[in-house]
């Protein structure tokens, strides 16, 4: 059990803290104690901590505005972590739950406090009791809401006090009897519904970069939208349809995954694919943790999978096997296909699942969420994705040029967007509330013959495309989308550096 106690006030002398201190140990260690916690928490081989934070009312005033949108002076704020009901956990505990201090030390927070020094000493005098009494009061009061007792949400209120005057008394602060009957004019802010803001101590999300790396086809894109729950990468059922690293979004209250899915580790043939290549390795050299894809139907893994197992390995990122299709296979198949995988790389987890049908996402979330450090997000919870809509609507298009034409066109078709204009609406509130989305787009292709291909007989090939396209855009952009698309030919754009340059498949430096 460890209690850290921050004092921001200059009000409250450094005796008045240890004195404080020490009693709240005791009383925090008196509580973990009683039978009605649960032992998953009472008997954890990680100490329970709490932060303390003593401030000002200029501060609590700030903390009720931001979270309990009350422009009003509190004693206490309570800030649970985890989600517990009178002492139960509704939930397992999970790796994420856990934290370490500076000497390595399993720590498993509970929740963060902050005490209104100058309200708590007015209540003092108000009802007759030490400033001492009062402080602790409104503390063992807190910890009691961390742990999932709550007397607002119209629960046994009886027994929330009764614990708090049981707890006070054997610490040595028992009620004064000619004190006055008090309760704390606290309240409760649920750390995990309320907000993504973590104001105190230790409450940040588990935040980093996850890189989806795995060969062409295996549904790293369909993973992505399944996580998304947006259509964001190209999911098509031709191999290396995704060509840029398009990160995907993922946002918890308590979590944030940034995903980088890769175009596929293989063999470079031509400039861009060594382009592919060399921005999957970027991709895991940047990542925290990293997410080998392989298809349950092939039970052997190839170059491409050994290769990613050794970058993980030479980048020393801890590497989780996500065996997708698992709906395409027996479970008993999986089984060689796991003692193949096992040999090539240490894994921290091997998790079946479909992508497609949503079965298994969770549980490898919950794995990769857990190799990811505790840190402010990267990004505001509200964005989705790092693209531009001018980029996904180039992809969106490109999706339909692979949807309708044959397999020799994809691999020499770029797509670039000539102008992108937005037209708003006449009482428009912001930039969103749009009237009409102008797109003028281009499809670069490497020959004549794939240029009539595309067009089709009387034009209908590119008619198909660009209607599919543009509901696709409306779809994503909520707007109405007006689209004309052009064909144009440059001989073997796909090996010149310049045309890669500016359809964007720029190499960056380190
Ligand atoms: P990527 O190249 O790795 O991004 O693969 P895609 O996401 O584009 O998927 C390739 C093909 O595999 C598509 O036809 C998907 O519908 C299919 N696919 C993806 N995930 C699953 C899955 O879990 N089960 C099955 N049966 N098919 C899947
Ligand atoms: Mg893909």
């Amino acid at each position: 059990m460890s209690i850290s106690i921050e004092n921001k006030t200059r009000t409250f002398s450094k005796e008045e803290q240890a004195a404080f201190a020490s009693h709240v140990d005791a009383a925090l260690a008196l509580l973990l104690k009683q039978d009605y916690i649960d032992e998953r928490i009472s008997k954890s081989d990680a100490e329970v901590s709490v932060d303390i934070r003593l401030v000002g009312e200029d501060a609590i005033r700030k903390l009720n505005r931001e979270h309990r949108k009350k422009d009003a002076v509190t004693d206490v704020l309570s800030f649970p972590i985890l989600y517990m009901t009178d002492g139960e956990l509704s939930d397992d505990l999970m790796p994420y739950d856990y934290s370490y201090d500076e000497k390595e030390k399993k720590l498993l927070p509970i929740g963060d406090v902050v005490i209104c020094v100058e309200r708590a000493r007015s209540q003092a005098v108000k009802y007759g009791h030490s400033l001492e009494r009062e402080m602790c009061f409104l503390a063992v009061h807190s910890f009691l809401h961390l742990l999932g007792f709550d007397h607002e949400n119209g629960r046994d209120e009886t027994l929330m006090f009764e614990q708090q005057e049981k707890i006070l008394a054997a610490i040595g602060l028992p009620r004064d009897p000619s004190a006055k009957e008090h309760a704390a004019s606290d309240a409760v802010i649920s750390a995990k519904t309320d907000t993504d803001e973590h104001p105190v101590g230790e409450m940040l999300p588990h935040c980093g970069y996850c890189a989806l790396v795995g060969r062409p086809n295996v549904g790293k894109s369909t993973l992505l939208n399944t996580i998304s729950g947006m259509k964001l990468a190209i999911v098509s059922h031709k191999p290396q349809t995704t060509r840029n690293n398009i990160q995907a979004i993922y946002n918890r209250d308590d979590a944030q995954v940034i995903f980088v899915d890769t175009p596929g580790i293989h063999k470079p043939q031509s400039k861009l694919s060594e382009f592919m290549v060399d921005s999957s390795f970027r991709a895991a050299k940047g990542a925290d943790v990293i997410v080998l894809m392989a298809d349950g139907r092939f039970s052997k893994p190839a170059g491409v999978e050994v290769r990613a197992a050794e970058m993980a390995r030479k980048l020393k990122k801890p590497i989780i096997l996500a065996v997708n299709k698992a709906d395409a296979v027996t479970k008993e198949s999986l089984l060689p296909l796991i003692a193949n995988y096992s040999q090539i790389a240490d894994f921290e987890a091997i998790i079946p699942i479909s992508a497609l049908k949503d079965d298994g996402v969770d549980e490898l979330m919950e794995v990769i969420i857990s190799h990811l450090p505790a840190q402010p997000r990267y990004f505001p919870i509200e964005e989705v994705t790092d693209q531009s809509e001018r980029e996904i609507a180039a992809e969106l298009i490109r999706e339909q040029i692979l949807h309708y034409t044959n397999e020799e066109i994809p691999h020499g078709t770029a797509v670039e967007i000539d102008s992108f204009e937005e037209k708003l609406k006449e009482d428009a509130m912001d930039s969103y509330d749009r009237d009409l989305i102008s797109i003028h787009a281009s499809i670069i292709c490497e020959k004549d013959s794939h240029k009539s291909i595309l067009l089709g007989k009387n034009g209908q090939m590119i008619k198909r495309i660009g209607t599919a396209a543009r509901e696709n855009i409306e779809k994503m952009t909520e707007c109405k989308v007006f689209l004309d698309l052009h064909v144009k030919v440059r001989k073997d754009w796909k090996n010149r550096q310049v045309f890669l340059d500016e359809f964007g498949y720029k190499k960056k430096d380190d």
